[in-house]
C-alpha cells in the first residue's frame, strides 16, 4: 500500500512532466496539422514550438516544481514563499510563460502582496481572457501533500490558484482536479464521481457542466470531448480528466491528450498527472522518462510530499 502510494505520487509528477514535454513541440498547432506532420506523437520530439531539445519541460512542470520544493521544505502551504519562487522563476527568463501569470507576477515584483496581485489582475481582465489554465497546470503537488485532508486541499488549491488566477472557475478547477488526484492516491472508488457528490454544489456551473460528461464516459456512454483547447481552464480540465480517467494505458492517455492540438503541453500535463496517479510511475514509457532531465528531483519531491503527513 505505502509503496503503491509512492509509485502513484511519483506517477503524478512524472506524468505531468511527460505530458508537458511531449506536448511542448506541437503547442498551438491544430490537430489536423499535427496528424499530417507527425501521425501520432508518440516520441519526445526535438525543435518544434519553442525550438527546444527533446524531453524539455515547460512552465507547467517548472511552476509545479516551485510548489513542490516549497511544500517539501516547509511541510505546508506557504503562499508568500511560493509567490517568491514564482517571481524568481519569471526573472530567470523562461521561454514559455502565460500572459496572466506574467502580469500577476509582475505586480508582485512591483510590491503588491500575493493575495492582492492575482485578484487585481483578474479584475482588470476581460471575460474570455481571465480564466486560463495557468494555475491548473501547476497545482498537482498539493494533491500529494494534502491527500488525507480534503477540506484543506480545497482551500490551498484555491488560494494557490488565486496568486495568479483568481477567477472562481480557475480556483475550483484546481480544487476539483486535486481532490480527484487525492482520491486516486488513496484508492477511492469512483474518484471523480465522489468529488462531484461532495463539492459539486459549490462548483461554478461551467466547471460542473464540463466535468459531468467525463463521468458519463467512464460509464461507457459516448460523449463528445473535442472542444477547441485554446487554454481555457474549463476545457483543459475536461480534456485532461477525460483522457486521464478513461484511457486504457498511461501512454494512450497522454498521446491522445496531445493529439487534441491547441494548448498541448498543458492538456498533456493535466492528463499525465491523472494517468500517473491511476497507474503509477512504472506505467509511464521508460523512453519518455529518460529524456527528462528533472526526473530524479521529481521522484524525490514526490516521496518527500508523501512523507509529509501519513
Ligand atoms: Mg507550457
Amino acid at each position: 500500500m505505502a509503496n503503491n502510494c509512492r509509485s502513484q505520487a511519483q506517477g503524478i509528477l512524472l506524468g505531468l512532466a511527460c505530458g508537458d514535454a511531449l506536448g511542448r513541440s506541437v503547442e498551438f498547432q491544430r490537430p489536423d496539422r499535427i496528424k499530417r506532420r507527425h501521425g501520432r506523437v508518440t516520441e519526445m520530439l526535438a525543435n518544434g514550438t519553442h525550438g527546444q531539445p527533446a524531453g524539455t519541460i515547460t512552465d507547467d512542470t517548472e511552476m509545479a516544481l516551485c510548489i513542490a520544493r516549497s511544500l517539501a521544505e516547509h511541510g505546508a502551504f506557504e503562499p508568500e514563499d511560493i509567490a517568491t519562487r514564482f517571481v524568481d522563476w519569471k526573472r530567470s527568463g523562461p521561454f514559455d510563460i502565460g500572459i496572466m501569470t506574467s502580469s500577476a507576477l509582475q505586480r508582485i515584483q512591483n510590491g503588491e502582496s500575493w493575495d492582492e496581485a492575482g485578484q487585481r489582475e483578474w479584475e482588470a481582465s476581460m471575460e474570455g481572457s481571465n480564466a486560463g489554465n495557468g494555475s491548473l497546470m501547476r497545482c498537482a503537488p498539493y494533491a500529494i501533500a494534502y491527500r488525507n485532508e480534503p477540506t484543506e486541499l480545497v482551500e490551498v488549491s484555491r488560494q494557490s490558484s488565486a496568486i495568479t488566477h483568481a477567477d472562481p472557475r480557475c480556483q475550483w478547477s484546481c480544487a476539483l482536479f486535486n481532490r480527484t488526484l487525492a482520491n486516486l492516491l488513496t484508492d477511492v472508488d469512483q474518484p471523480l464521481e465522489r468529488v462531484l457528490n461532495e463539492i459539486g454544489s459549490e462548483l461554478p456551473g461551467d466547471v460542473r457542466n464540463a466535468v459531468e460528461p467525463v463521468t458519463d464516459a467512464r460509464r461507457g456512454e459516448p460523449v463528445d470531448i473535442s472542444l477547441e483547447n485554446s487554454g481555457y481552464v474549463v476545457t483543459t480540465l475536461q480534456a485532461g480528466l477525460y483522457h486521464g480517467l478513461t484511457a486504457e494505458t498511461a501512454e494512450d492517455a497522454i498521446v491522445d491528450a496531445v493529439m487534441m492540438g491547441g494548448d498541448t503541453d498543458t492538456i498533456g500535463a493535466v492528463a499525465g498527472a491523472v494517468t500517473g496517479a491511476r497507474f503509477g510511475e512504472d506505467a509511464l514509457p521508460e523512453r519518455w522518462v529518460t529524456e527528462i532531465d528533472e526526473v530524479e528531483e521529481l521522484r524525490q519531491l514526490a516521496t518527500s510530499l508523501i512523507e509529509r503527513r501519513q
